[in-house]
């Protein structure tokens, strides 16, 4: 893999781009992956946007959502814009199997794949230029940099800039989690400088949601949380039966694998969840538990040191069975928490 700075003298000649992201994109997939198609526009490239799958309705406000493909539902749409594509950006994943059914296509494809991620262990083999930096907070963080260092300072639109604000917010835990640089509050000041309208970002997020998911965290929090003192550590299991129970859609679960580690002393929060084809895995941690391996290691997962997710095949008891074995085997690290 060749370094991103290799495109930028490049950026001017138009080409035919797909930008693509990991399924069910979140604020920061989809926020990367819509301010650098409005970045590269401007530059008279031929640009198409697309997701592995659908993706969460409060992501719907964020400008070029209309545009992008959903590969599961416009697959040929999808699949022509890949064979066509001069480059094919790939952002905010590290493997390839990210994006589930559209891999084998993006493997295929003659247009050179470019990385730009955060995550831990990336397949650099499969890609011709790119940037893999776990330091940086989010995808959008280096999409920043991106027009930054390529000297395209004056293209930062109010587009770009909300796009990008919304990937950096929500990676970064509205700015909390220890990754938030002096550099990305610098990136942000920027942004406002450029016409970014924070507060609306934020109630387009945060406020946007229908009472069942209100109805279905109380649920939940009140019938399938499991707290394990001694380790530190709590476990949320949710059954299929309950998603169907409350309506729930792509992205009413999100986030909630955070609620428990704002109950004192827990420095590991999992969620489980039943979506009938896989059980979805979700691990938090504070401090120096690296969930990145513990989602490798006994979830065919991983993501980052303190977010991380996997999935297994097995049925829900199994899995929960499975993670009070890894808690278990973890005692002396969960136990001995040092802050
Ligand atoms: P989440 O728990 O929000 O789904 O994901 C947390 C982090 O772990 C994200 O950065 C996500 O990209 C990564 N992640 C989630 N699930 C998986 C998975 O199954 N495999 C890998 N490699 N990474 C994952
Ligand atoms: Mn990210």
């Amino acid at each position: 893999m060749q370094q991103i700075k290799v495109i930028y003298p490049l950026l001017k000649e138009p080409r035919k781009i797909v930008i693509t992201t990991h399924q069910k994109p979140d604020g920061d997939a989809m926020g990367s992956s819509l301010g650098l198609f409005h970045f590269l526009k401007q530059f008279g490239h031929h640009v198409i946007v697309i997701s592995p799958t659908n993706w969460a309705d409060f992501l719907d406000w964020m400008p070029g959502t209309k545009e992008v493909l959903d590969y599961e539902r416009s697959t040929a749409e999808a699949n022509a814009a890949i064979d066509a594509a001069d480059w094919i950006f790939c952002l905010d994943f590290n493997t390839l199997s990210r994006t589930k059914r559209m891999e084998e296509r993006l493997v295929n494809a003659s247009g050179q794949r470019i990385l730009i991620d955060h995550h831990q262990e990336p397949q650099v083999d499969k890609f011709t230029y790119g940037i893999s930096n776990t330091a940086k907070s989010s995808t959008c963080e280096m999409v920043y940099d991106l027009v930054i260092n390529s000297g395209n300072d004056d293209k930062i639109n109010e587009s770009v800039a909300a796009c990008l604000y919304a990937g950096v917010m929500t990676d970064t835990g509205s700015f909390r989690f220890p990754i938030t640089s002096a550099a990305v509050h610098r990136m942000v000041a920027h942004l406002k400088d450029k016409g970014l309208e924070h507060s609306h970002i934020h109630e387009a997020l945060f406020d946007n949601f229908l009472e069942n998911r209100f109805r279905f965290i109380g649920h939940v929090l009140q019938n399938r949380l499991e707290i394990f003192y001694e380790y530190n550590t709590a476990l949320i299991a949710v059954p299929q039966q309950d998603l169907v129970k409350y309506n729930v859609i792509t992205g009413d679960t999100e986030g909630l694998v955070n609620y428990p580690l704002s109950i004192k002393g827990i420095k590991l929060a999992a969620i489980i969840i039943d979506r009938g084809e896989e059980r979805k895995c979700s691990f938090r941690s504070k401090g120096g538990f690296d969930v990145n391996t513990f989602a490798r290691r006994y979830f065919n997962g991983g993501g980052h040191f303190n977010a991380a997710g996997g999935q297994s095949k097995e049925p829900l008891e199994e899995v929960m069975k499975k993670f009070i074995k890894a808690m278990e085997e973890n005692k002396d690290q969960l136990s001995n928490y040092q802050f």
